[in-house]
């Protein structure tokens, strides 16, 4: 097996971007802990490899004015560490902690999670949860934001053109009363992927839900929201009967298959059980 392509290391975003504008099959790297994966098993598909670990601007996490930006070259060691507070933290904290270990957490990057775009990401579901929009940059075409949903558009597959490089992450900070609940069931506790996995964040006012984001991971081609069993519970107070509403509409509306991991049924079962268990949690924390 033979790779065959040229290398760069661009020392800013602008020479990024040229990079990837030009002829041939052009591919970004990041911490690699895919693409070393994928190279291994067959040829890369491309010409030109363009090393992403020079680019500075990709590394901030900013908060102004309400908004977080995570770069895109953050490593999930760095948002282990990153103390945000609230809602933010409550996802992203036990995620970074479940990813892979810390070896892979030392090299992975959000962005590079986002863009290999598996169905079983670990930083989708919080993301999602969170209302995140991706940023892109091309050379000739600007800048462009995507909301997630819109970014992810199969399996392995976004809205990334080949010439964009997908510059961060931003979301608004959720407010302080945000609740909000996140779990990775795997066959292991450490270094495993997910078979399901859950992130949500619940708003309530005077008792009932004002908006309720469900994202779900490793149960559709790519990590989704659940709009039905959000909608159910929309100005309804928590309690057993629309909880459990809830969450039979997300198992119905989640497209699991089976792999050597779990069944569909079993995925199947794990959301609605999931779900539950997240909603009574949310519920129980404001008592
Ligand atoms: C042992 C091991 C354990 C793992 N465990 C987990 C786990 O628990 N959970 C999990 O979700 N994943 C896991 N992974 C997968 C992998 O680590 C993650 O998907 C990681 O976040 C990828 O980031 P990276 O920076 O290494 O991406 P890379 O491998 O550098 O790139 C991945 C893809 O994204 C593209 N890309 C990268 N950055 C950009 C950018 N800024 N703009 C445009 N395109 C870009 C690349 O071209 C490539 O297609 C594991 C991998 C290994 C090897």
């Amino acid at each position: 097996m033979i790779n065959d392509f040229e290398f760069t290391q661009p020392r800013d975003v602008s020479e990024a971007l040229e990079a990837l504008a030009e002829k041939g099959r052009v591919m970004p790297v990041a911490g690699g802990t895919n693409v070393l994966v994928n190279m291994k098993r067959a040829p890369l598909e491309t010409d030109l490899l363009v090393d992403l670990t020079r680019l500075e601007a990709l590394e901030p996490i900013l908060s102004d004015n309400g908004r977080i930006r995570l770069g895109a070259g953050v490593t999930f060691a760095r948002l282990l560490e990153w103390r945000p507070g609230g809602a933010v933290e409550g996802l992203m904290g036990p995620m970074c902690v479940a990813f892979a270990g810390p070896l892979i957490r030392n090299l992975a990057t959000v962005g590079g999670n986002l863009c290999d775009a598996s169905a079983a990401a670990d930083a989708s579901p919080p993301l999602l949860a969170l209302d995140a929009c991706v940023e892109l940059e091309s050379a000739t075409g600007g800048s462009r934001t995507l909301p997630l949903p819109a970014f992810f558009q199969g399996v392995r597959k976004t809205a990334r053109r080949a010439t964009e490089l997908v510059t961060g992450i931003e979301f608004s900070k959720p407010e302080d009363d945000e609740r909000w609940f996140y779990y990775k069931l795997g066959k292991r506790k450490a270094d495993a992927i997910s078979i399901v996995s859950i992130a949500m964040t619940v708003k309530l006012a005077g008792g009932k839900v004002e908006r309720a984001r469900i994202a779900l991971g490793a149960v559709a081609p790519f990590a989704m929201r659940v709009p039905e069993a959000e909608g159910i519970l929309q100005g309804e107070p928590l309690n057993d009967s629309t909880i459990a509403a809830a969450a039979a509409t997300a198992a119905r509306e989640s497209r699991p298959i089976d792999d050597f991991r779990a069944t569909g049924a079993y995925r199947r079962q794990m959301v609605e059980a999931l779900v539950k268990r997240g909603l009574n949690e949310v519920a129980r924390r404001g008592k």
